[in-house]
């Protein structure tokens, strides 16, 4: 029997194959690794895409996290409020800048941040607010930018799971001062190794960002700052610009998998499909379920039994890691259930009707004898 795994990219990388070998092994007679042609061009066309005036090529998303943190001027004693419900290099990000996320909750349909707890969460060091655009779709922006707007506070948004999704037909992503993106191999557009990327209207800020990337130097070997080694590479870029052209598609076919996982679930007990953002579009990186009632557990052994693999995204909101538990002490309900709730079910761009009806076949059986 063979896994139905949680996400492949070898689907794509079989489809791509000829065009990803030729992009790498022109790299690599160019001779040049580092800062050459295909960064440029990549960013070049990254801009393009989002409509964006900047576009920053970076390590990771993490690293877009911290450099924009750090570009918009954000620094130590500083708050920043944001979610809990989210990969800890969100919070990894602020904390590296020398700053404190203050964890506000999250709305539970979207499980993306609550706009209505973020005035009561401002104080006299509130500095930014990070929105994160959880499981593909761009958290509830327009009263996020009022409250920015009224407090004098920067936006960066956390997109390193939203690349292609709308908000009130603009990008997500490029309604903040900047938009931290991420490439990892699992996202909806993801190299084959660590990326990342900035992307801004900003030009003082994107200066700054350019500069952080190549060890706080304009020029080389005249460093003006303290910065970081996180320059996009060549062969990564290269693949990215060979995957790019197919991110349209590859986000639509991701609906249309969500639509029928939808359609085969929506009628059973215990399990609620995912809720949509009325003014966005969602270009569901995970299809994210929750199964009430305590089942989640039972229904996940039953499935990988079956050989049908599932992700727990997230198992343990970040107020609750280790790293932050004897220090902090705030209660996030919403949160906190949903991270007792949540299942993500296989998907990718190209996964089959026939693996999906395996996965949904499986789950029509198993709810059954849980009730
Ligand atoms: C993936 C991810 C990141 C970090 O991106 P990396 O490229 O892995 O460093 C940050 N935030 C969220 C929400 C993510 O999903």
């Amino acid at each position: 029997m063979k896994t139905i795994p949680v996400f492949s990219s070898q689907d794509e990388i079989a489809l791509l194959k000829p065009r990803l070998m030729d992009a790498m092994e022109n790299v690599l007679l160019s001779g040049r690794f580092i800062m050459g042609e295909q960064v440029q061009l990549f960013e070049r066309e990254m801009a393009a895409y989002l409509g964006m005036k900047h576009a920053i090529g970076l390590n990771s998303g993490t690293d877009a996290l911290v450099i924009a943190l750090k570009a918009a001027g954000i620094g130590p004693e500083d708050e920043v409020i944001t979610t809990a419900f989210t990969f800890f290099a969100t919070a990894e990000g602020i904390h590296q800048v020398g700053a404190i996320p203050v964890f506000i909750d999250i709305d539970a349909d979207t499980y993306n941040l609550n706009p209505s707890l973020i005035e009561s969460a401002i104080t006299t060091r509130t500095k930014a607010i990070l929105p994160v655009h959880l499981f593909g779709q761009a958290a509830d922006m327009k009263p996020i930018m009022e409250i920015a707007q009224r407090y004098n506070l920067k936006v960066i948004e956390d997109v390193a799971q939203a690349l292609g999704a709308d908000y009130n037909d603009r990008m997500a992503g490029t309604l903040g001062d900047a938009g931290c993106y991420s490439f990892f191999p699992t996202k909806n557009l993801g190299a084959y190794g660590d990326a990342g990327l900035i992307a801004t209207n900003d030009d003082a800020l994107a200066e700054t960002a350019r500069m952080l990337r190549a060890h706080g130097s304009r020029k080389k070997y005249y460093n003006e700052t303290f910065g970081y080694n996180s320059r996009l590479d060549e062969m990564q870029a290269a693949v990215l610009r060979v995957k790019l052209p197919h991110l349209g598609e590859w986000n639509e076919a991701r609906g249309r998998i969500s639509a029928k996982y939808n359609n085969a679930l929506c009628d059973l007990p215990g399990i609620t499909i995912p809720a949509r953002q009325p003014l966005g579009t969602h270009v569901f990186h995970q299809y994210t379920i929750r199964v009430q009632n305590g089942w989640r557990e039972a229904v996940m052994a039953q499935l990988k039994s079956r050989g049908i693999e599932t992700m727990i995204y997230y198992p343990v909101p970040v107020h609750q890691l280790p790293v932050y538990q004897s220090r902090l002490h705030v209660n996030l309900p919403v949160s906190e259930l949903a991270a007792k709730e949540v299942l993500s079910l296989p998907i990718w761009p190209l996964m089959t009707a026939e693996i999906q009806d395996k996965v949904i076949e499986a789950i029509r059986e198993i709810i059954p004898t849980l009730v």
